[in-house]
């Protein structure tokens, strides 16, 4: 399958530096660089002004070697087949990292959400799960939120998938609201997974946490609760963005009263306790840390030399291209790479999936509990890699992960 698009072959990339520490096999190496299955759907929808539109969708399952394929559904104008496969390969590697039994998978549909109204949303999620309901279900593929997408939309895939399937079907889709098999926690979980890394980098690098300044890139589920969270833990977080403003504001932002702000108007812009910042200033502000939340290819040539954090936590998936990375490291910063920083989202969502499939509901203290010894664990594992071969943690990272599927594609082995 020939999708060598620009994010893949930056995937291809990282991939490379690790397999090549671990010697990897070519033909393991053939097998783990290749997705499994790549599908184009066409969804027609009759839009609200009475015309019909179609629009692209994709489900991308790319490895399915520890289990079921895992990944979001994101609804984004630049949506791509290069896109989803990318970050159906980060699913794998990232699932592999937090040690879950869950392969990698990501869905996407060319559409621009902000300018739809919620019946052609509902219209639109649900031909396109109709589209792929043979190639989903809680054993095969088990789609969840991303970019553009939350709980409404994941109870219009459950309800699509078990009106195919004849029954009520929990455990096809994860992320949903907690009324109909949601987990508690899991809205929390990626910002939770941030603030947990974030607070174990800083300990690793010698920094107190409390009063630890903080800029976040993007204001969505996964900028708005890794704010939340670490201001509650005692970070100060002094600048957020989004896609129409910036806030800075040096003592800190109030983010409780931001986060009341940003629902009431869409966008952290215009709130009055701060002062405007262009977003793209977020990346050169002198802070201990800085966490892009939005989406990849943020950090590049052209901006990383105005980095000026310690930190780098990548709770947005590939915001770093590899060149920028490898400046980023040579000077020192101590990068904790994406599919580390925010696996706190899908580790939930396979609690999740657990819980739906014993039908036994777990508090949220055991959800926050069990996630933090996941993140924990993982975060330890990938730096002690990290010290053993010394390499970046991303190259780290990726050597736990691809070792991992590794033996096990090695254990099940050819068939036929
Ligand atoms: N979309 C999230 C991610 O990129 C969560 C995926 C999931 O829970 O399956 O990690």
């Amino acid at each position: 399958m020939g999708t060598h698009g620009p994010l893949f072959s930056a995937m291809l990339e990282e991939f490379e530096d690790a397999a090549t520490h671990l010697g990897l096999d070519p033909g393991i190496w053939r097998i783990l660089t290749h997705p499994r299955r790549q599908v184009v759907v066409s969804c027609p929808v009759l839009m609200d002004n009475g015309e019909i539109q179609v629009f692209t969708g994709y489900r991308v399952l790319y490895n399915v070697a520890l289990g079921p394929g895992k990944g979001g559904i994101r609804f984004h104008p630049d949506v791509s087949l290069d896109e989803v496969t990318t970050l159906a390969a980060w699913m794998t590697w990232k699932c592999a990292v937090a040690h879950l039994p869950f392969g990698g998978a990501k869905g996407g549909i060319i559409c621009d959400p902000s300018r739809m109204s919620r019946r052609e949303l509902e219209a639109l999620t649900r031909r396109y799960v109709a589209e792929i309901a043979d190639l989903i279900g809680p054993e095969k593929d088990v789609p969840a939120p991303d970019v553009n997408t939350d709980a409404q939309t994941m109870a219009w895939v459950m309800d699509t998938y078990s009106m195919h399937v004849g029954h009520t079907e929990t455990a096809v889709v994860t992320g949903k609201p907690v009324e109909m098999g949601g987990s508690l926690g899991r809205r929390e979980a990626t910002g939770r997974g941030v603030m947990v890394v974030t607070r174990e980098a800083a300990a690793h690098v010698g920094l107190l946490f409390e009063g630890l300044r903080v800029a976040i890139q993007g204001f969505g589920n996964v900028g708005s609760v890794s704010a939340d969270l670490l201001s509650r833990a005692g970070a100060r977080v002094v600048a957020v963005t989004d896609v129409r403003g910036g806030l800075y504001r040096a003592e800190g932002l109030d983010i409780p009263a931001l986060l009341r702000w940003a629902t009431a108007h869409g966008s952290v812009a215009g709130f009055p306790d701060a002062d405007p910042l262009p977003p793209a200033d977020v990346f050169g502000l002198d802070v201990d840390v800085l966490i892009p939340a939005a989406l990849e290819n943020q950090i590049t040539p052209a901006n990383v030399d105005t980095i000026r954090a310690r930190i780098v936590v990548e709770a947005a998936n590939g915001p770093t291209l590899p060149e920028a990375h490898r400046h980023l490291h040579a000077r020192g910063v101590f990068v904790v790479p994406d599919i580390l920083a925010n696996a706190g989202g899908v580790t939930a969502s396979y609690f999740e999936w657990v819980q739906d499939r014993h039908g036994y509901f777990w508090t949220e203290a055991e959800v926050v509990s069990r996630l933090e010894q996941v993140m924990i664990k993982a975060f330890t594992t990938v730096v002690q890699t990290g010290v053993t071969h010394a390499v970046d943690l991303r190259t780290a990272a990726y050597m736990v992960a691809i070792s991992r599927v590794a033996d096990v594609t090695r254990l099940r082995g050819m068939y036929a």
